[in-house]
């Protein structure tokens, strides 16, 4: 596979497309996890890695992981890390998972299945 001499023009639009998801996912992928290892330092920063990783994610039209996006707390945009700033609870009668941001105290939801 080759683009030597490919220059992006209409017919190879669709080549230069998914170049651009290659770049987009990589990019949100390191976003998250700077998101996580920053958490600890800088809530702020934290934030706005996600901030940026969703900005990059809308404009490309590229997901977020499923598994990476119930870890982000949609009221704050925090990451979701368990044991730090979240807390993971388990409600057997109803199978739900119950994903609670210690930092601003929002609460998700999830049914097992559609988790992980
Ligand atoms: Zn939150």
């Amino acid at each position: 596979m080759s683009f030597m001499g490919n220059r992006p023009t209409r017919r190879n639009y669709g080549k230069t497309r998914s170049a651009v998801a290659t770049v987009a996912r990589e990019r949100i992928d390191i976003l998250l996890r700077q998101a996580e290892e920053i958490l600890a330092k800088d809530v702020e920063l934290s934030k706005r890695y996600v901030g940026l990783a969703r900005k990059i994610s809308k404009r490309t039209k590229v997901r977020i992981p499923r598994e990476k996006k119930h870890y982000l707390c949609r009221n704050c945009g925090q990451p979701l890390v368990l044991g730090k700033n979240a807390r993971i609870r388990l409600r057997p009668n109803n199978s739900r998972i119950i994903i609670s941001c210690l930092g601003c105290g929002a609460i998700r939801r999830c049914p097992y299945r559609k988790l992980c």
